[in-house]
């Protein structure tokens, strides 16, 4: 019987092997498994730096190093649950609405089977057809979304998708329950003041990173979790939210970000909410040093991972 697990160090050593997602087996399978970590290789959304196509790449090469048991969330991820690396979706170079359909249909038979889809981007225009392929099965959604931008601009040189656009297209879509969605870390330079408040217009709960800071990250984490409830949920983490002295390689970096620690911090506090999807977008190996916004990515599904196998103990 095949196994839903990394391979173990005593196995095989951590740099030997061909790279899946923590040494998980590749195969496409959505039968017994809980999760599935699946590569979006697509920076065709991008609005300043690209080549974020390479992000699976990085984050799998860098994964090998991670070990079952989390101390944060005191779980053994797979002494609880079980899943693989589903490889990359097909994307088509080029053309963003192809691409979206593709990435909508590539997540169906996972969503479907009731498999939770782990995203590595690419670019953040992956989560509007993540999001298509999600609330189709399960209705709309929570959206947890962390970033140092709102992307929720109206368009780009009179097109509708781009890496900046997707959550108002998410709105305009029925996607999201807006009540209960929520955007995080929000910090940079502006092009208006108002920025901030379109996208609270559209429905979103604001938290920008001035305000992250006063109120603290344990008080952060506990809005998200009241403002969530127990409605499905999709968290979606830009990596560009943490700062360029953590994590440079990616494509529209603001100073000013989070730490890495308390990135991994603050995903810690959605414990226990209902996830049905994630993904870690806008890694940029390119700009990456010493891959550490690469591993950064990779920590951060590790945690995703974690949280889903917390999930499955209590649902006991
Ligand atoms: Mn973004
Ligand atoms: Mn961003």
């Amino acid at each position: 019987m095949t196994e839903y697990k990394p391979v173990t160090e005593i196995q095989l050593p951590k740099f030997a092997g061909i790279k899946t997602f923590m040494r998980l087996p590749h195969l496409q399978v959505a039968e017994g498994i809980d999760f599935a970590v699946v590569g979006i290789p697509w920076d065709g959304g991008t609005s300043y730096r690209t080549g974020q196509r390479m992000g699976p790449d990085a984050i799998r090469r860098v994964s090998g190093t991670l070990r079952p048991f989390n101390p944060g969330l005191d779980v053994g991820i797979f002494d609880h649950c079980a899943g693989v690396d589903w490889g990359d979706l097909t994307v088509v170079p080029g053309y963003i609405e192809d691409t979206y359909a593709r990435i909508e249909a590539g997540l169906a038979p996972l969503v479907q089977s009731g498999v939770i889809p782990v995203a590595l981007g690419g670019d953040h225009a992956i989560s509007l057809p993540e999001l298509r392929a999600l609330v189709r099965v399960h209705g709309p959604v929570a959206l947890v979304h962390f970033d140092s931008h709102t992307d929720t601009a109206e368009q780009y040189f009179g097109r509708p998708y781009y890496h900046g656009s997707m959550f108002r297209r998410a709105m305009e879509e029925q996607l999201l329950i807006a009540d209960h969605s929520v955007q995080v870390g929000m910090h940079g330079t502006m092009h208006t003041r108002d920025a901030w408040e379109e996208s609270k217009s559209l429905g979103f709960d604001v938290i920008p990173m001035q305000r992250l800071r006063e109120m603290g990250l344990p008080a952060v984490a506990e809005h998200i979790r009241q403002r969530v409830g127990g409605q499905k949920t999709f968290v979606t983490f830009d990596i560009d939210v943490v700062d360029p002295a953590f994590a440079p390689g990616t494509g529209t970096p603001e100073v000013g970000g989070l730490s890495s620690a308390e990135a991994i911090e603050l995903v810690r506090g959605l414990k226990g909410l209902n996830f049905v999807g994630f993904d870690v977008v806008e890694v940029l190996p390119d700009y990456d040093v010493a891959e550490i916004t690469a591993l950064l990515g990779a920590n951060i599904v590790y945690e995703f991972l974690s949280l889903i196998a917390l999930n499955k103990i209590d649902s006991r």
